[in-house]
């Protein structure tokens, strides 16, 4: 098995069948080992920014900070001891708040790839499952507002005729790596990218579609070109704000380029060599060391080495 990306491979049992212990989960809540991590509006509790790390806080903060089950999310066990989320994003005055005012809250999109992938992966997965409350707050089926369940990872209509239950969801969305097969491959610049930011094309998947189909149909619709030979690579939850990315490798059977400008400002091909010896500036940069994009090009590269 490959090691896995960033964002993925938290360093914690999930212990899913816990969730709906509601007994133990109450207990846990007063346990001195119990460990808390704040959520604030998509930002998490880290240490600092030099070395960052998440900042744990013990159980006394949920008395300090009057959780309501409502608010929380049980991640899973570290050496016995259990881990929450807190999700204060209510608090309006955060810097005058007694509690929160001295305590460095991050975005994930800003501090990720500071932190050691097991810290990023997650905060990466409260990120998700944070927002996925956020947007859920009406049931889907009758409009009725929702509450929480399984301790935070499900979401129940409090319509007694309808009750339906909503899980946490995740967006697939292809991205690959379209060779020649020999020495080129295709990047492209996305309309929203940074200023120089060339990478591999992506794409959402779409009911009724299998990943292989989307990888073609993305590849076509964005760039003209055709594929076969589409080969798994690896996978990377990428929260921002609720998808995961399943990278793959496909070779091109045509080669000219036909560059959708709705999506991309430019497409080309690129050699190994052209892209060992990238400036890293605003004609050509590759993509931020934390994606699966990254990866999926560096290892390309080594490839012919
Ligand atoms: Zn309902």
């Amino acid at each position: 098995m490959r090691t896995p990306n960033h964002y993925a491979g938290a360093a914690l049992d999930r212990a899913s069948a816990r969730r709906v212990n509601d007994a133990w989960i109450a207990e846990r809540l007063g346990d001195p080992a119990t460990r808390v991590l704040l959520v604030w509006q998509s930002q998490g509790v880290v240490t600092d920014l030099e070395a960052p790390a998440i900042h744990w806080l013990d159980a006394s903060a949920l008395q300090a900070l009057d959780a309501q089950p409502d608010q929380l999310v049980f991640l899973g066990e570290v050496g016995g001891a259990a881990h929450f989320a807190l999700d204060v994003s209510h608090v309006e005055a955060r810097e005058s708040h007694p509690v929160l005012a001295s305590l460095r809250f991050e975005d994930l999109r800003t501090v990720g790839p500071l932190l050691a992938r097991e810290d990023a992966a997650l905060l990466a997965w409260v990120r998700g499952l944070t927002h996925w409350r956020e947007r859920h707050r009406h049931c889907g089926v009758c409009g009725a507002s929702t509450r929480a369940a399984a301790a935070g990872h499900e979401l129940v209509c409090t319509n007694d005729r309808c009750a339906t239950t909503t899980y946490p969801r995740t967006d697939p969305a292809v991205i690959m790596l379209v060779h020649d097969g020999a020495d080129r491959c295709i990047l492209a610049r996305g309309t929203r990218h940074p200023s120089g930011m060339h990478t591999i094309l992506a794409g959402f998947v779409e009911p009724g579609e299998s990943l292989e189909e989307a990888v073609a149909r993305e590849v076509h619709e964005e760039v003209g070109v055709r594929v076969t030979d589409v080969e798994y690579h690896s996978s990377q939850p990428w929260p921002f704000p609720g998808s995961i990315m399943l990278g793959f490798h496909a070779r091109a059977t045509t080669h000219d380029l036909h560059v959708d400008d709705v999506e991309l400002k430019t497409a080309g091909w690129f050699s190994r060599a052209e892209l060992r010896r990238s400036p890293e500036d605003d004609t050509l940069r590759l993509p931020r060391r934390d994606s699966i994009a990254r990866r999926m090009i560096e290892e390309w590269i080594a490839e012919g080495d």
